[in-house]
């Protein structure tokens, strides 16, 4: 078990008055009845934030890093600030941290007191994540973003890339909460400033300013707020310089899952992205007339099984922003998995009793069945065609041959330029120069369509077994699929239907009977390929060809086999913030996981090691 990523439990609060305390700590959120002036005189001012947010320039970006999010106050607040005095092309990212997270309800009665926060607090109720650890990208407005880290303070901000503008220091009393300040949080807080950081705190203790100037920054006390003396303001060493966010021309190769997610990601971050594909939208693996929105929960917090959790999380928060059920696209009311076998029954309860799977995501129903309580289904083309349907956004029907110098060539010897080219073709990347030693497979799945009965009409939730079974969409039910990796053939076959309807019979006896049992009719099928890659985890990052060497403006968002749905939104705006110079939301673990390059690496150690047993060496 990776031990940075621990189980998280929910802070204890006690209500004083409207002021949120820790008993554990003996100690409040915030002064009692003071919440926003304080945090506005410490942390906004002791950052000079509101001149520093007017001095921004068009398409600047400012980033904040905290110590303590609590109950949010003082983001928020700053998230007010910058709305209120930054230029309307300048960007504001808030990287934060949280051991203890308060419960959904917690957080509310404290948001509540603040009417005029509300704009910024209610889209963090509603995306606030479930207590799982790790990354959460929380979108608070259209410029604004959150990074919400759940789990210790200096092991997250170790999986952080960095690039602070100011720091808001605002842990317990230091000496009642040493794991917040120590000179191992302090080297994390250096190591992840720009040139000219500041940063501010309500504390002025010896051994905080002792250990903060250790670390390198420069320390002055100032006048405290309220009944405090003092309060601290610091600087890290250097001329500091405005960030900007890059904009400009982006290709997106396929119309798929990867490319909808991909281009609307860059799209909304100022880019003007073209998109082709030869088919057009979702024609390929993605163009099933339903897919559902799930994971598979582990006991383990791998790389791989937090990408898992974290994917899933972040699609669900997508889906919910673009609401995706009043679209009539899908439904997010659960989705029932059936523990078919005693490997699968095992695999949840572990799950469950690890404590990374909070009952809010995984329910326990009974012996036989689990609810992912936030998934369900939806209707992948729809989905794309809704993500591409954006003024920046052109979609082009042609085929994609190679690379060409700063852009794609296309057949007809066409070449498109662009600053940017992102290739989301699946296993056809492999016909790419540099692309040939990718390790994809690709595996044939074939889903059966049958009418709505009587008795299945009023469905509502989504069914998981060794298959899945989705509720009518338009009169006809999704029976899936099957998985041969052996079988090449893109048109449907009758067996195959077979299987599918027998595996449903198998796993689910009564809904095969209330569809119709040996009287099911099969009314179409569609046959597709998922893409999937050696170590089953998607390929997303940067462009590296079989030397291990990165092309500049050449991406990859391949191989997200079963789980685009899910994988796709994550890995979409992780390529999108890296080409647009913006704060990474992705850990530096599964962003390693996730990097193309991961294969050539390992191929690389595996050669040294082989060389360095090898006799006569
Ligand atoms: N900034 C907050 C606000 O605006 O409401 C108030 C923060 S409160 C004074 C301190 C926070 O630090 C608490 O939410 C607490 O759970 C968190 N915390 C304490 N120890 C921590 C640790 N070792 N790692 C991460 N967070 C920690």
């Amino acid at each position: 078990m990776a031990s940075n990523f621990k189980p998280i439990e929910h802070a204890r609060i006690r209500w004083q008055a409207g002021t949120p305390v820790a008993p554990e700590f003996a100690d409040s959120y915030f002064s009692r009845g003071q919440g926003p002036a304080e945090s506005q005189a410490v942390f906004l001012q002791g950052n000079h934030l509101p001149e520093r947010f007017a001095a921004l320039p068009e398409q600047g970006l400012f980033v904040i890093g905290e110590t303590g999010f609590g109950t949010g106050l003082n983001m928020l607040q700053a998230a007010r600030l910058f709305s209120e005095t930054a230029p309307k092309s300048a960007r504001l990212h808030l990287v934060s941290v949280e051991k203890y997270p308060l419960t959904k309800a917690d957080l509310a009665t404290a948001l509540n007191q603040w009417p005029q926060l509300k704009r910024w607090s209610q889209p963090l109720l509603e995306q606030y994540p479930p207590a799982t650890p790790g990354f959460h990208r929380i979108r608070l407005s259209e410029r604004i973003d959150l990074t919400l880290m759940l789990g210790e303070a200096e092991s997250m901000w170790r999986q952080h890339p960095g690039g602070m503008d100011a720091w808001f220091l605002d842990g317990f009393a230091p000496d009642r909460n040493p794991d917040l300040w120590n000179s191992d949080v302090f080297k994390q807080l250096a190591e992840k400033s720009r040139p000219g950081a500041t940063l501010a705190s309500f504390t002025v203790a010896g051994p905080v300013r002792r250990g903060l100037q250790a670390a390198g920054f420069t320390l002055q006390r100032k006048p405290g707020f309220g009944r405090k003396r003092h309060r601290l303001e610091g600087v890290w060493p250097g001329q500091a310089t405005t960030q900007i966010c890059r904009r400009g021309t982006a290709l997106v190769a396929g119309a798929g899952l990867a490319g909808a997610t991909t281009a609307r990601a860059l799209a909304e971050r100022g880019w003007q992205v073209t998109v082709i594909d030869r088919l057009g939208i979702a024609a390929g693996a993605s163009g099933n007339r339903a897919g559902v929105v799930y994971t598979t929960p582990s006991a383990h917090a791998t790389a791989q099984n937090r990408y898992y959790q974290s994917s899933y999380l972040h699609a669900l928060r997508v889906l919910h922003q673009h609401k995706i059920e009043s679209l009539g696209i899908g439904r997010l009311n659960g989705v029932i998995q059936h523990l078919s076998d005693t490997h699968l029954q095992k695999k949840l309860s572990l799950a469950i009793d690890s404590g990374y799977w909070p009952e809010s995501v995984l329910k326990r129903l009974d012996h036989t069945r689990v609810e992912l309580s936030g998934g369900g289904y939806l209707q992948p083309g729809s989905w794309c065609r809704h993500l591409l349907d954006h003024p920046s956004i052109e979609v082009r029907n042609n085929k994609v041959l190679d690379w060409a110098e700063h852009g794609l060539k296309l057949t007809g010897d066409e070449v498109l330029q662009a600053d940017h080219v992102v290739v989301c073709v699946s296993g056809h990347a492999r016909a790419f120069t540099g692309l040939d030693w990718l390790p994809l497979k690709m595996i044939r799945g074939q889903v059966s369509y049958c009418v709505a009965t009587d008795r299945s009409a009023n469905w509502s939730q989504a069914e998981c077994h060794r298959g899945y079974l989705t509720p009518a969409i338009d009169d006809q039910h999704c029976i899936g699929a099957t998985f041969n990796l052996h079988e090449h053939d893109p048109q449907a076959n009758p067996a195959d239907d077979r299987a599918n309807l027998n595996q449903l019979k198998q796993n689910l006896p009564e809904r095969w009977h209330q569809l119709g049992g040996d009287a099911i009719e099969v009314t179409g099928q569609r046959v597709g390929f998922r893409c999937q890659s050696s170590d089953y985890l998607p390929l997303a990052g940067a462009m590296v060809d079989a030397d291990g060497q990165e092309h500049a403006g050449r991406w990859l968002n391949l191989a997200h086999g079963s789980r685009g749905i899910t994988g796709t939104p994550l890995c979409a705006d992780w390529i999108a913030d890296r080409i647009s110079g913006l704060p990474i939301s992705v850990d530096r673990e599964m962003q390693q996981a996730l990097a193309p390059k991961r294969f050539i690496e390992r191929r690389q150690r595996r050669r040294k090691q082989r060389k360095s047993v090898s006799p006569g060496h």
